[in-house]
């Protein structure tokens, strides 16, 4: 018996166990809708216990509720504003207590709005701000001290930012200033933090995705068609699957030397 190239008999490498969370506890803001809400259904199914945080409780309890359902995970679904530290503190304590612990958190909360620069009023500005970057920045800073601690099977904490191609390249036709900006953000932070806390063993990377029809992202309305499908590489837009698989290789030892990275999966998009 031979291995084929040369060597001698190998232990199997044990791959697809490095993407299953098993024994671990998730965190994804924004997580009852969208792109957050199929992020948490597949780290679930990966084997983690999930925590869906957004600003509406009663969907977010609802979203665990169905996700428990359909994985046989623990989940816990609560009210947690990115944006408001008491209610991150919270909620990020509340996740430690009822679920064990933290090794994942997924900063998935965020909002745009499609504005002419001239147009973007300061709430506008300091809104996007504030979501996109300081709801990355809060989560992070309050769950790093959890997630520094070794899980049940050793292993530290994994942060997964959602960035964007936005961060990348200007879709003219889009007219988003203030997001493009605040994805640059996220990813420069995703970098800083890495270099950070990288001694302490945690994680930190993003994930840059192309476009996925969401409430975010109405690929289908004819003034973005020709943007987002017909000048797509691929002619087409994500499915949320296909970006939460991402995540899971993010947030799981299948990435274990990972760090600071910046994962595009955008279906080429930003070849062109
Ligand atoms: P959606 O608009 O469908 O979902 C956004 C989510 O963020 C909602 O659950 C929303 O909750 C939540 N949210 C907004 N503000 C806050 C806040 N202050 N506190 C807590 N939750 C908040 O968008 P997507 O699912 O498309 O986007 C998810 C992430 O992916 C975003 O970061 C986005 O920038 C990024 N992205 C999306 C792409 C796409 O093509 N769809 C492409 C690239 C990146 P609520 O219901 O309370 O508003």
């Amino acid at each position: 018996m031979g291995d084929g190239a040369g060597g001698g008999e190998r232990a199997a490498s044990g791959v697809l166990d490095r993407f299953r969370l098993d024994g671990r506890v998730a965190l994804v803001t924004g997580g009852y809708r969208g792109l957050g809400r199929a992020f948490a259904q597949a780290l679930a199914e990966a084997g983690a216990d999930v925590a869906v945080a957004a600003r509406d409780e009663a969907r977010s309890v609802e979203a665990a509720a169905e996700i428990a359902a359909s994985t046989g995970r623990r989940t816990l679904g609560l009210r947690m504003d990115v944006t408001d530290r008491a209610e991150v503190e919270a909620g990020v304590r509340r996740v430690v207590d009822e679920l064990g612990g933290l090794q994942v958190l997924v900063n998935n909360a965020g909002t745009c709005i499609h504005e002419p620069a001239l147009e973007v009023s300061d709430d506008h500005f300091q809104d996007v701000l504030q979501t996109n970057v300081r709801g990355v920045w809060l989560p992070s800073q309050v769950a790093a001290p959890h997630l520094a601690q070794q899980g049940p099977d050793g292993v530290r904490g994994s942060i997964v930012n959602i960035g964007s191609i936005s961060a990348m390249i200007v879709n003219r036709p889009q007219m988003q200033p203030v997001y493009n900006a605040s994805k640059a953000a996220v990813h420069q932070l995703t970098k800083s933090l890495a270099a950070e806390w990288a001694p302490m063993g945690v994680r930190v990377n993003a994930l840059a995705p192309g476009y996925v029809k969401t409430e975010m992202a109405p690929v289908d309305e004819p003034r973005f068609r020709r943007m987002w499908i017909e000048d797509a590489p691929m002619q087409r837009y994500a499915t949320p699957e296909e970006v939460a698989a991402s995540v899971v290789y993010l947030a799981s030892d299948a990435s274990s030397f990972c760090t600071g990275t910046v994962l595009v999966t955008d279906g080429g998009y930003t070849l062109h």
